[in-house]
């Protein structure tokens, strides 16, 4: 799988596509992650990737033409299953939007910033826009990032132990059960007797158990599948 993000803040990227379970689907060559400077694509003198709304009003608009160059060089040298833009009024990104993009072969990711994009980029250049949730961040880059680990870490061999992306809170229309580790008593806080039997079968009806309550509890809008 190929992620090309489109920013006018590359170095916002360093960070979290360096660590950890990313880093190593990136090693084992499971994705390729590409960053590509929007004002690499600028036209005039000053590299502008941004103006004033038309209109008036506060804030700054990114301009059509740098994000366009940027989109078409990167279409001329393969075909996209999907040109996102990160929006806060996109598709509510989920487990199962995450499941959907895991398969694909190439995907890009637009990052607004200041006011967003002008209007016709939305309306021309994209194929979708994701929102990861019902608040306004400073820029598309932490959602794109948050977007990219959460697809990443899905596809197939990138996870050591495959079972374990399918235990995750949502895969199967469930939360996660608790989960322990050593000592097996802190300081008196002690991990349920249950976990130290060695009875595989009780220990996986208990989790399933934790498991339905605290759908219910927390999530009772959930449909196990
Ligand atoms: N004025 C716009 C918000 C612009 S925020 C509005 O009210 O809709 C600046 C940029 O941050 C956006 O262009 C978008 O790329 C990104 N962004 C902000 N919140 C986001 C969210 N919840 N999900 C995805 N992207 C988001």
């Amino acid at each position: 799988m190929r992620i090309d993000i489109l920013t006018i803040f590359p170095e916002m990227f360093e960070g979290p596509f360096s660590h950890s379970i990313v880093k190593r689907a990136g090693d084992k060559e499971l994705v390729k992650i590409k960053i590509h400077d929007i004002r690499a694509h600028a036209t005039d003198k000053h590299r502008r990737v941004d103006d004033y709304p038309f209109g008036g009003g506060a804030g700054m608009v990114m301009m059509i033409e740098p994000i366009e160059r940027c989109i078409n060089a990167l279409k001329a040298e393969r075909a996209y299953d999907e040109v996102i833009y990160m929006s806060p009024d996109g598709d509510l990104m989920d487990q199962s939007m995450a499941n959907h993009y895991s398969t694909k072969g190439n995907i890009m990711l637009l990052c607004g910033h200041y006011k967003g994009v002008d209007e016709r980029v939305r309306d021309h250049l994209i194929t979708r826009e994701v929102s990861i949730g019902d608040y306004v961040l400073s820029g598309g880059e932490l959602a794109a990032a948050v977007f990219t680990d959460a697809v990443v870490r899905l596809i197939p061999g990138v996870l050591g132990d495959e079972t374990s992306a399918l235990s995750d809170s949502f895969q199967d229309g469930l939360l996660s059960p608790p989960v322990y580790t050593r000592p097996a008593d802190y300081k008196g806080w002690k991990v349920p007797d249950i976990l130290l039997s060695g009875h595989d079968r009780n220990i996986a009806e208990w989790r399933h158990e934790r498991s339905l309550e605290r759908t219910r509890e927390r999530r009772p809008g959930m449909q196990p599948e």
